[in-house]
C-alpha cells in the first residue's frame, strides 16, 4: 500500500456513515485527519504497537487498512472501524461545537447504567457474550457494544435484550430491521 485510494476512503467513510446514519447532520467534524497505515503501527504517545485510535489532540482518527478490512470480513462482533467511529462519535458529543451533545442525554444516562452493569458481570466472568475488553472502561464498552450492534444484532438482543434496545433508541437506528425480509 504506497497511497490512500479512493476505495479505502469510501470505505472508511462508510463506516463512519453506518454509525451516524440516525444522525443525518453529524459528521463528526471536529476529526479534521484521518491516518490510514498498512498494517499496525508504532504510537509514540503511549509506546505501544496499534490497529487503530482516536487522537482528539490531533484531530485524528487512526486505523490499520489490514484490520479495517478484516473487520468488515467477518461478522464477528469484531470491527475495528466500526469501534474507532464510536469513540469518535462520543468525543464529538462532548466537544463543544456546532455538532454538541446531540445524542440525548436521558438515553445516554440510561446507557451508562446498563454499560456499568454489564462491565461488573464481565469483571466477574459471568459474561460470555462481549468480550473482556469491554469492561476497560465506559469507552472501550460503548465501542465494543457498537461492535456487536452492528455486527451481531441478533445474539446481542437476545442476549442483552435492553441493552441492545438502549443502543438502538441512543443511536436512533435498529440493524435488526435489516436482516428481516
Ligand atoms: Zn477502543
Amino acid at each position: 500500500m504506497d497511497s490512500v485510494t479512493r476505495e479505502m476512503k469510501v470505505l472508511i467513510s462508510a463506516s463512519a456513515i453506518q454509525l451516524t446514519f440516525g444522525f443525518p447532520k453529524i459528521r463528526l467534524s471536529y476529526f479534521r485527519n484521518i491516518l490510514v497505515f498498512p498494517d499496525v503501527y508504532f504510537s509514540p504517545s503511549n509506546m505501544a504497537h496499534h490497529k487503530g485510535e482516536v487522537n482528539p489532540k490531533f484531530k485524528a482518527v487512526v486505523l490499520s487498512w489490514k484490520h479495517f478490512v478484516e473487520g468488515y470480513l467477518h461478522e464477528d462482533g469484531r470491527n475495528l472501524g466500526l469501534h474507532e467511529m464510536a469513540h469518535a462519535l462520543r468525543l464529538e458529543n462532548k466537544i463543544m461545537n456546532e455538532e454538541y451533545n446531540f445524542l440525548d442525554s436521558a438515553i445516554l444516562k440510561d446507557w451508562e447504567l446498563r454499560a456499568n452493569h454489564t462491565m461488573k458481570e464481565i469483571d466477574e466472568g459471568r459474561e460470555s457474550f462481549f468480550r473482556e475488553y469491554g469492561a476497560a472502561n465506559r469507552e472501550e464498552f460503548f465501542a465494543v457494544a457498537v461492535e456487536n450492534f452492528f455486527e451481531r444484532p441478533s445474539e446481542f438482543s437476545k442476549k442483552h435484550l435492553l441493552t441492545y434496545k438502549t443502543l438502538s433508541q441512543l443511536l436512533k437506528q435498529d440493524p435488526l430491521l435489516l436482516e428481516k425480509p
